[in-house]
């Protein structure tokens, strides 16, 4: 137990909204209580998926602590389950808040582990546990203080809906369901994504707000040959053709491209790069054709998803036999695009850029949903400097666009902004999310809970 450390991070506290010590300390306590219990649930998917289990258990808890149990739903879904949870408000007419996360986590082996993932410790100030990053803690903080505003009575104008959707790291079946349900939402809160930078020092950096999500796509290109004897070998060859176009399109950079999104990240993340690059990123936000600004993101393998459409080969297989001309040669393209451009575009780019008429193209994307950014609403915005500013004050907030898909992307494709404003601050060095040893700093809970009750209460106005 760590309660030393909030303690100190309550007392610390100036916020005009932060309710006597001994009632947030509480909160705390049950949301530590929480977390370490869903991180328990070993929520894979897969035989032994105990995700519905884990949301009985949510459902259960949210309902001890004052939610009407009409208002907390599990749903069955395969070998999953999603949970919706609504906090009812005044004005049934308003368009709900919804916060979006996900019950279920990445595959852990407990053998490659130094401890067992699906059982908690803290331990030196950390919260160790498959789930302790994304994002078990997080879906502990938001339900923690939502039953806190319960027992405080607080009553909310809009509903406040807690989605938690079963399969947002494999399949998304759920995410996309749930999606559909709250498409009359005001806004998404998606607690699985933005959140904040600790230097290794411990001192927070910067905040963002995750906006945008660039979209995943996976294109196969096949040519297929009649074959033959290898002693007879004729021009055609499967493999020398595909590989040509590979080559074309490796070396090909797509135009880049600027949003209001990523000219923010990169003003706001350039005072904190070495000169060479923060120049670079400063030259960029203010023209996107800036020929040497591009050279130098485009080498930078962190920065050159954000300045446009990346498209690299993953996978190649072709040919039959060692002494046999390919009938056939196959690889895949994996791209990540800028929200906007649509991926039969990209496609269409590439089958150019190949300029191998032999070479097929095909769309094999799975699970993918393309999806414009969502804009920035000045009321989202001026919420979480405020809930920040109450618990980190002084630190930087600006957006940013993941390279990667979460369940935002549904709601965005049905017309809801979603935003990634998890409050968690965390190093570098410590994100260990999908991989070993996970674990998050405990002492960001007090102070999550007071960034969520300030978050909720102004949005859900
Ligand atoms: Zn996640």
């Amino acid at each position: 137990m760590h309660r030393l450390v909030w303690i100190a991070a309550l007392t610390a506290s100036t916020a005009a909204d932060a309710l006597p010590a001994q009632t947030a300390d509480r909160t705390a306590i049950e949301a530590i209580e929480l977390a370490k219990r869903s991180i328990g649930f070993r929520t894979v998917r897969g035989p032994g998926n105990q995700t519905p289990q884990f949301a009985a258990y949510l459902k259960q808890q949210l309902v001890a602590g004052g939610f009407a149990a009409e208002d907390v739903t599990v749903t069955p879904v395969d070998d999953t389950a999603y949970l919706v949870a609504r906090y009812r408000g005044t004005d049934s007419a308003a368009k709900p808040i919804v916060i979006s996360g996900h019950m279920d986590v990445v595959e852990a082996k407990p053998a490659d582990w130094e401890r067992d993932p699906f059982t908690a410790v803290v331990e030196n100030g950390y919260i160790y546990g498959r789930g302790a990053t994304d994002m078990k803690l997080d879906i502990a903080l938001a339900a923690a203080t939502l039953v806190e505003m319960k027992r405080a009575g607080f009553k909310p104008r809009r509903d406040i809906v807690l989605a938690l959707s079963g399969d947002e790291e494999t399949t998304m079946k759920t995410s996309a369901i749930l999606a559909e349900q709250l498409r009359n939402g005001e806004m998404v809160l998606n607690i699985d994504g933005g959140g904040g930078l600790l230097g290794e020092d411990g001192k927070p950096q910067y905040f963002t707000i995750g906006a945008a999500e660039k979209t995943y796509a996976d294109f196969e290109l096949s040519v297929t040959n009649p074959g033959g004897h290898s002693s007879a070998p004729r021009k055609d060859n499967a493999i020398n053709q595909l590989a040509a176009a590979l080559v074309r399109i490796g070396s090909h950079r797509f135009t880049p491209q600027l949003s209001p999104i990523t000219k923010g990240y990169f003003e706001g993340i350039a005072p904190r790069q070495t000169p060479e690059l923060g120049a670079a990123m400063r030259a960029f936000a203010a023209d996107p054709a800036d020929k040497a600004a591009i050279e130098t993101l485009a080498a930078s393998p962190a920065y050159v998803g954000q300045i446009g459409t990346t498209c690299v080969s993953t996978m190649v297989s072709g040919g039959h036999a060692l002494n046999a001309l390919p009938q056939r040669a196959t690889a895949n393209i994996n791209c990540r695009i800028f929200p906007g451009v649509k991926p039969a575009a990209v496609m269409a780019e590439l089958e150019k850029v190949a300029a191998e008429p032999a070479v097929t193209f095909k769309d094999v994307t799975e699970g993918s949903n393309p999806t414009d950014a969502s804009p920035l609403r000045p009321d989202l915005t001026a919420a979480v400097k405020k809930a920040l500013a109450g618990i980190r004050p002084g630190v930087p907030v600006f957006p940013s666009m993941s390279a990667g898909a979460s369940d935002s992307m549904w709601y965005r494709s049905v017309g809801v902004p979603s935003y990634g404003v998890s409050p968690l601050f965390i190093k570098e060095s410590d994100d260990f999310s999908h991989g070993l040893n996970e674990r998050t700093p405990i002492d960001n809970v007090p102070l999550a809970i007071r960034y969520y009750r300030s978050l909720l209460a102004d949005l859900s106005k």
